[in-house]
């Protein structure tokens, strides 16, 4: 963070902790983590090979060679695959920053040094247009994903400079970002890239740089944005958010990862400029997304056709789009406005997204991967778009899996803030923190065994000695939460929200939140027909689904009803996982072979998963929502 956002006038701004302020170092998150880290990296590297990615960079250095195309179905190349190398720096940086691995790191200096070689002299580095696209830049703003692709670049320097302090990245990107400034800068050409992304990767470039260039150029092309200059394209132009100003749309539109990153870039130059309205234009935006458009899993985009939002309550559960870039850019998102506004909502929608809509992209073993994430799947398809049931190892247009891979590796990131009056914890891991308060350094040991269990213990380690306050957040899906303080005092009843505890805290106290997490049946607004006379099951932050794999023989998924007469309850899944809890929920209907199906069969339960671990026993059917 730079000096200038923290200078910023709004007294409600939080600021983000450096990676190594923060460390997961045990439970449900730090396990994740570890398989990121052991077996989805290597596992990239090797399909960056595999797809060209790392070759075609080769080839825009001056080897030999034909480059790989990779096409969408209609036989058109994608020119972004530079993009893919660059998210799995990213990720690689911020694993290398946490621990050493020679392995990674001798990976990653493969991928460096063929990025260096890659890029012209001028600063432009692009391998689609280099070696294929004809060697002129910036001749397809629209789909050329040029700018994009050197957001990723930006970001992955980013990251290698704050984890690493290794600038090799960083040169090349002030490169590259350089060479667009030339062109597009104040006195130059108006362009807009039809994938946003490079807004907030210029205003990073600000903060680690100084340099106020590429601030001003973000906030250039956000207010070029809806201008038209992309043109109508195949989906109009709201597809690539161009059919309205930024600051004055009142909805999302259009392609939900381009709008969700293109409010990350507004946000960002908002709160470097102090621009209030800009701010308040991605909020109005926002909390019609939730309220709308967005599914019980945190997912985000209803069509496939042009991988757009679809209208309000347009959200059905079996062609549901839900693209897991979609939810990782909505936690992007949804943690610029928490910083911006301290509000706790921005941290229940992170913490809905990554446990369902996110984690579902990728198998618990880490390999395999979804591009879409659909509520619903079928025993009986004559028909199913591409990657729906099924996780691949990659995809030709291969956005989400690298997008995983740096999303966990920093995810430590996103756990806590701090602020001129303390530490806020927004998400609960076991963890260690420590953060700047009034009069020194606090740290902070995190204990809790969440997602599965809603008890958490925070302990101070070292505290200077003045006061200040320790914010830890209820969230929304909890309807009752106890705080107790140090030596046992309260305990109080703590609202929806944030309980706040102000002392002067010494080494060895100790606070307990208990959140209450009983398994509760969640009715759909009825407004989103699709689901209509359905219900769901959450426990905690998790959505449970049904799979077809934990059915008896011969029965169907489409058979059962939920038998309102009866409560769900817990059971221990260690099939699925180590701790993992469970649920066992009442059903009505052709099962244990009562056919046909009988209302008032009683006594039934079938088991339900958490959504994030479906699809890891072999293709089945799944619902999220079961019929009433
Ligand atoms: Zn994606």
């Amino acid at each position: 963070m730079s000096t200038d956002a923290r200078r910023s006038s709004a007294a409600t701004r939080r600021r983000p902790l450096r990676p190594a302020q923060v460390t997961i170092v045990g439970g449900f998150l730090a396990e994740r983590q570890r398989t990121n880290r052991e077996r989805t990296l290597p596992h990239g590297f090797d399909q960056l090979r595999r797809s060209g990615a790392l070759g075609n960079l080769r080839l825009a250095a001056g080897a030999d060679g034909r480059y790989q195309a990779r096409t969408d179905t209609s036989g058109a190349t994608f020119p972004f695959l530079d993009s893919d190398v660059y998210k799995w720096l990213e990720a690689v940086g911020w694993e290398l920053g946490r621990a050493p691995d020679p392995g990674l790191a001798a990976a990653a200096d493969q991928a460096i040094a063929l990025v260096a070689a890659a890029q012209r002299p001028d600063g432009y580095l692009n391998s689609y247009v280099q070696v294929v696209g004809g060697g002129t830049p910036h001749t397809d703003l629209a789909w050329g994903h040029e700018f994009y692709c050197i957001a990723h670049l930006i970001q992955a320097a980013v990251a290698w400079h704050r984890a690493l302090d290794d600038n090799r990245l960083l040169t090349i990107a002030v490169r590259a970002a350089d060479r667009i400034d030339r062109e597009f800068g104040p006195a130059g050409r108006e362009g807009v890239d039809g994938h946003p992304g490079i807004e907030m990767a210029l205003v990073e470039l600000t903060r680690v740089t100084g340099d106020r260039r590429y601030l001003a150029l973000a906030a250039r092309m956000l207010d070029l944005r809806g201008k038209g200059l992309l043109g109508q394209g195949r989906f109009g132009a709201a597809y690539w958010q161009d059919h309205e100003p930024v600051r004055d749309a009142l909805t999302v539109a259009g392609h939900a990862v381009r709008q969700l990153y293109l409010d990350c870039g507004a946000v960002d130059v908002a709160v470097e400029l102090d621009d209030d309205a800009l701010l308040a234009a991605v909020q109005r935006r926002w909390h019609d997304l939730v309220r709308t458009r967005t599914y019980l899993t945190g997912g985000m985009g209803s069509r496939h056709r042009d991988e757009s939002f679809g209208d309000p309550f347009e959200l059905p559960p079996d062609r549901a789009y839900a693209e897991t870039c979609a939810s990782i850019a909505s936690v992007m998102l949804g943690w610029r406005l928490l910083l911006a506004t301290g509000e706790a909502c921005f941290a229940d929608a992170i913490e809905r997204a990554v446990y369902n809509g996110v984690l579902s992209g990728i198998s618990l073993t880490g390999t395999r991967f979804f591009y879409i994430n659909p509520l619903q799947r079928r025993t009986h398809h004559a028909y199913e778009p591409p990657g729906h049931g099924e996780r691949a190892a990659w995809y030709p247009c291969a956005c989400c899996p690298p997008n995983l891979m740096r999303l966990l590796s920093s995810w430590e990131q996103y756990l806590a803030s701090s602020d001129d009056t303390g530490i806020q914890i927004h998400q609960y891991a076991t963890s260690e923190i420590q953060a700047g308060v009034a009069g020194g350094t606090a740290r902070l040991s995190v204990h809790t065994g969440y997602p599965w269990h809603g008890r958490v213990t925070v302990s101070v380690v070292q505290a200077p000695d003045r006061p200040w306050t320790l914010s830890l957040r209820v969230p929304r899906w909890c309807r009752s939460a106890v705080l107790t303080g140090p030596g046992g005092t309260g305990p109080v009843a703590a609202g929806v929200g944030a309980a706040e505890l102000s002392r002067r805290w010494k080494a060895g106290d100790t606070v307990v939140l208990e959140l209450e997490m009983p398994a509760r049946v969640i009715e759909p607004d009825p407004r989103i027909d699709a689901v209509r006379g359905c219900v769901a099951v959450g426990r905690g932050p998790l959505v449970y689904c049904v799979e077809s794999a934990d059915l008896p023989p011969e029965t169907e998924l489409e058979d059962l009803c939920w038998d309102p007469r009866r409560e769900p309850a817990t059971v221990p899944r260690p099939d699925i996982g180590d701790d993992v809890v469970g649920l066992s929920i009442p059903v009505v209907g052709r099962l244990a072979g009562s056919s046909p199906p009988a209302a008032g069969v009683a006594g039934q339960s079938v088991g339900a998963v958490p959504y994030f671990a479906w699809a890891n026993r072999g293709a089945g059917a799944m619902r999220v929502w079961i019929p009433c």
